[in-house]
């Protein structure tokens, strides 16, 4: 198998979690006999201190000439005073429109044994295995009028979809689940907006199409506190751009930590993939970032961009590994708690290495005989 991944590290930690997700790849490209290229580009603030602009022409160009993005984090305090269209921030929406991906996929697994450092009680999150299906290219985010008359003391955004729009996200999502555990839990809030009674009724049609999926529309507020309370009962959650934003970050707590949390947004012309994290500012440069976002992302990419599930699975194996084994980078470390092994971003990447090689090799062994 061949692929050409455009990496473009970004700022703060991402340079530093992206190099072990990169060796990861390698790894799995050495060892099961792939070709996998990778084109490193600027984006973000270390563009915009090169190049000029938080999206460079070349970056764009070598993305689109590309089998998959593989994007750090980007973003830093200093570039904070700049209007929105020139920050850092500005280069990663431009490079998602760009490629066009409507669906915007965020698992949340928590991992065993259970991370000391979520505040919920063990017998909440075991087992819980989340995987959201975000609209990302509609909504309040994009959709037009958007407006803010500082005169008038005035602000203005519009929540707008189309059918097709729903249509094609919800298809994502009832696919998905019918290749995980066969549930589709669709977020709205049709008590009140026109815009989710829409929603509902489409994924509701869409629904009809899978019979052996099932449903259950839920409003985003009772959505966002049954994830707390009982998250083993959602498979697939279905929603919009910012329910879904929201959602998937109040799901980190289920595993301990944003670091953990991989995403792939699919559909467009190239499927864009990264850590749910951002750059993280205030660790960066310590070797205190997990990797294993960054890492997770990886064997996103060889899932839907390569249709290499197995080697999806050894990274994801390999990852559940090392964290049974007790290894932790900080953010999953709670001061006091017995049996974890704090480790840098470095060492996490090599223990998932490490991990990674006998799994594959077990696996060409027993393959041997
Ligand atoms: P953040 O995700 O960078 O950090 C939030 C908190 O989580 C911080 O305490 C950070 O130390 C911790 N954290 C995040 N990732 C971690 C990891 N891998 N390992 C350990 N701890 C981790 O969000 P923020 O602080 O709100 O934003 C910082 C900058 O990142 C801002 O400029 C923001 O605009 C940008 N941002 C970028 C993206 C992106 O690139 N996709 C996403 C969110 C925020």
């Amino acid at each position: 198998m061949e692929l050409k991944i455009t990496v473009v590290a970004g700022d703060g930690i991402g340079p530093e979690v992206t190099r072990e997700a990169v060796e990861i790849l390698s790894t799995v490209a050495h060892l099961n006999g792939h070709k996998f290229t990778f084109v490193e580009e600027r984006i973000g603030g270390v563009a915009i201190r090169q190049d000029g602009s938080p999206l460079p022409a070349r970056t764009l160009a070598a993305a689109l000439d590309s089998d998959a993005v593989l994007l750090g984090a980007v973003g830093g305090n200093e570039f904070n005073a700049l209007p929105p269209d020139k920050r850092p921030e500005a280069g990663l929406l431009q490079l998602r429109q760009a490629l066009g991906g409507y669906a915007n996929l965020r698992p949340a697994v928590a991992y065993e044994p259970l991370s000391h450092n979520s505040p919920l009680r063990p017998e909440v999150t075991r087992g819980a295995d989340i995987l959201f299906v975000r609209e990302l290219l509609g909504g309040l985010y994009f959709s037009q009028p958007r407006a803010w008359d500082r005169d008038a003391g005035m602000a203005l955004n519009t929540m707008r979809y189309t059918r097709a729009e729903v249509v094609r996200v919800a298809r994502v999502a009832f696919d998905l689940a019918s290749k995980r555990r066969g549930k589709v839990t669709s977020v709205d809030k049709a008590n009140v907006l026109e815009v989710s009674q829409l929603w509902r009724a489409t994924v509701t049609e869409v629904a009809a199409e899978y019979p052996g999926v099932t449903i259950d529309h839920q409003y985003v507020d009772a959505c966002a506190m049954h994830l707390m309370n009982t998250p083993r009962n959602f498979d697939v959650v279905l929603t919009e751009n910012l329910f879904g934003d929201i959602l998937s970050d109040e799901a980190a707590v289920i595993t301990g930590s944003l670091g953990m949390l991989p995403s792939a947004t699919i559909g467009g012309k190239v499927n864009l993939y990264e850590p749910v994290h951002g750059s993280a500012p205030d660790i960066a440069g310590t070797g205190k970032a997990n990797p294993l976002g960054a890492i997770l992302t990886a064997a996103m990419i060889l899932r839907h961009s390569a249709g290499l599930e197995q080697d999806a699975r050894a990274i994801e194996d390999a990852v559940a590994n090392v964290l049974q084994r007790g290894y932790r980078t900080a953010d999953l470390v709670r001061a006091g708690t017995h049996g974890e092994q704090p480790v840098t971003t470095r060492e996490m990447g090599r223990l998932v290495y490490e991990a990674l090689n006998e799994i594959i090799d077990r696996a060409q062994a027993l393959h041997a005989v």
